[in-house]
């Protein structure tokens, strides 16, 4: 590793603390407590004993955590998106939790990274298992961005930097404006909301809801950077963007609230035994669809970092033996593939081809390395 692997990007990457009016609106908050935000309900990042849990899920996952064969892309231009969607809601999965969704006429980008690695280093982290499907250069105007936290798979410096070059809004979870400022974003273009906020951009409502989560981009804004889950309203439709999130009994209260929902998109990956409580398992994901009222339920934040323990294609495969069990709708698209709810044409089960085995990844020698790095746009890695 060279120096130059860290520098100088990574002080950049890290943010920057709220201060002054922005700093007074964090203490402001009620979730605000003790000098640092606090979940709805009591949290542990981790259990006792995690150590332990997440050894032996190491060990067990071991081999399995990354696809088959090369993930299928539907590769998107913005021609794809001149056109709006018939039913007036259309989503599409880029990967991991960024998502492009046109609803009532307007476009609004989920959590959006474009950058090869979730990491503070160009140089290493977790590396992508699949290109994106849609090329930066391709985005079509945006009416809004919207972040739910500031953790490296969420909120990408590259990513903002180039989006701040562009002509559109953010909304974002109270104290994160600072990051957003910090990388060039000017400060009329930032909204910031704590839970139970809402705000107006182009005809849609945008109400920053409740997560069990947590933020920490680095030790000196720890605590005063707030993490949520989004709501998403216009005349005809409205969606639901978990973030990150643990199980909690919030999910009712947000379905009674703001609910119902056309579509719901959901954490359903990067679980683990050893940090129970603010991430969701599959089964608690599609449970938190059903709390929610979601009618089709999108599962993101899985297939495309690995950065968990579990088997690569766990997260699906458990998300729908449990939707059929409750009868629950859930669809899985490839990487750049429509989902129009309305439809009803469900994707056809691509992962399968790629379910990684323990007999196969033996033979496999490269298991363990990253992959070759999938192409992205130049600037988005350049300093
Ligand atoms: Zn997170
Ligand atoms: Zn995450």
């Amino acid at each position: 590793m060279t120096a130059q692997a860290f520098a100088p990007q990574w002080p950049a990457a890290l943010g920057a603390r709220p201060a002054g009016e922005r700093l007074e609106r964090v203490r402001r908050s009620p979730h605000f407590v003790d000098g640092a935000f606090r979940n709805p309900v009591p949290t542990s990042r981790a259990t006792d004993g995690a150590l332990r849990l997440m050894l032996r899920q190491v060990r067990e996952a071991a081999g399995l955590r990354r696809p088959a064969g090369e993930i299928p892309l539907v590769w998107r231009t913005a021609s794809d998106y001149a056109d709006g969607p018939e039913s007036g809601l259309r989503a599409t999965w880029l990967g991991h939790a960024t998502v492009l969704v046109e609803i009532d006429g307007r476009r609004v980008l989920f959590d959006p990274v474009w950058s090869t690695r979730c990491s503070p280093s160009a140089a290493f982290g977790p590396a992508r298992l699949h290109a994106l499907p849609l090329r930066f250069t391709e985005l079509p105007y945006l009416d809004a961005v919207v972040i739910s936290h500031d953790h490296y798979d969420h909120l990408d410096m590259a990513t903002v930097k180039a989006l701040a070059r562009r002509d559109t809004q953010f909304a974002v979870p109270l104290g994160l404006g600072a990051h957003l400022a910090r990388w060039g974003v000017p400060e009329e273009r930032i909204t910031e909301l704590d839970w139970h906020e809402t705000t107006e951009i182009a005809g849609l409502e945008f109400t920053a809801t409740p997560a069990r989560h947590y933020c920490n981009r680095g030790a000196r804004v720890l605590g005063t950077v707030l993490w949520a889950s989004w709501v998403v309203a216009g005349a005809q439709h409205r969606v639901f963007h978990s973030g990150d999130t643990g199980y909690f009994p919030g999910f009712v209260d947000i379905g009674d609230a703001y609910g119902p929902f056309d579509l719901t998109m959901i954490q359903t990956g990067a679980y683990g035994d050893a940090w129970p409580e603010v991430h969701l398992n599959p089964e608690e994901a599609v449970q938190a669809h059903l709390d929610l009222t979601g009618a089709v339920m999108l599962p993101i934040h899985w297939g495309t970092f690995d950065l968990a323990p579990h088997p690569w294609h766990a997260p699906v495969e458990r998300a729908l033996a449990e939707a059929a069990r409750r009868g629950a709708r859930v669809v899985v698209p490839k990487p750049g593939e429509f989902v129009e709810p309305e439809l009803k044409r469900d994707p056809e089960d691509w992962w399968r081809a790629l379910a990684p085995a323990k007999e196969a990844c033996a033979a496999r020698r490269d298991v363990d390395t990253p992959p070759a790095e999938p192409e992205v746009e130049p600037e988005l890695v350049a300093p």
